[in-house]
């Protein structure tokens, strides 16, 4: 074996019960409140760093795309803004180690493809990451606000979730149009 050292998943506490820290939820709602979040400073953290994925694009839809998502992520951060006053919670974001993650992911892979199509589809691959993300977060705090009875809020949250599976889908329209094909036309020459 290439490492012998025994990390936390080989040893006998792989399986154990984790002991919760003294701020830990005990209630959905409180659970419900952290999720928001987390969304809000990973709304906050692609407001600073989809113009980088558009600045870097070279298809023209495929930066219009980008950059619409751009204006359409600043109105997701108010919207979640009014989702806190609703709940009469304070607006403070709470850092999400997963976007911080996914977004230097993106960064990385513009370093890793030269300018044009094969770096166009690594900025698709890269966005969708994000985006699917963003939806699975989304669905889940639909369904906590839903069940928690809070269904004005349930309907904001239900409009970004639109959003974000629109983007996702042109993301996708853009990448079987032109892109991928530009991509592997490269390939050949
Ligand atoms: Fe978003
Ligand atoms: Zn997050
Ligand atoms: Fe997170
Ligand atoms: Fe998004």
């Amino acid at each position: 074996m290439a490492n012998p050292k025994k990390n936390d998943s080989q040893d006998g506490r792989k399986n154990r019960t984790v002991p919760p820290k003294p701020t830990a939820a005990a209630e959905l709602r409180e659970l419900f409140i952290d999720e928001l979040k987390d969304i809000i400073y990973a709304e906050r953290a692609l407001v600073r760093a989809l113009p980088k994925m558009a600045n870097n694009a070279q298809d023209a839809n495929l930066k219009a795309v980008i950059g619409e998502h751009v204006a359409v992520t600043e109105g997701q951060v108010d919207r979640l803004t009014k989702v806190f006053a609703m709940l009469g919670e304070p607006d403070r974001g709470k850092k999400c180690d997963a976007m911080e993650g996914l977004i230097l992911e993106g960064e990385s892979i513009l370093e890793e493809t030269r300018p044009g199509p094969v770096r166009d589809a690594a900025i698709i691959s890269a966005s969708q990451k994000i985006e699917h993300y963003e939806i699975a977060s989304y669905g889940t705090l639909v369904a906590f606000a839903k069940i928690l009875g809070e269904d004005e809020v349930a309907d904001l949250l239900i409009e970004t979730l639109e959003e974000e599976k629109d983007a996702d889908l042109r993301l996708t329209d853009a990448a079987y149009n032109t892109i991928n094909l530009d991509a592997m036309e490269e390939d050949a020459e």
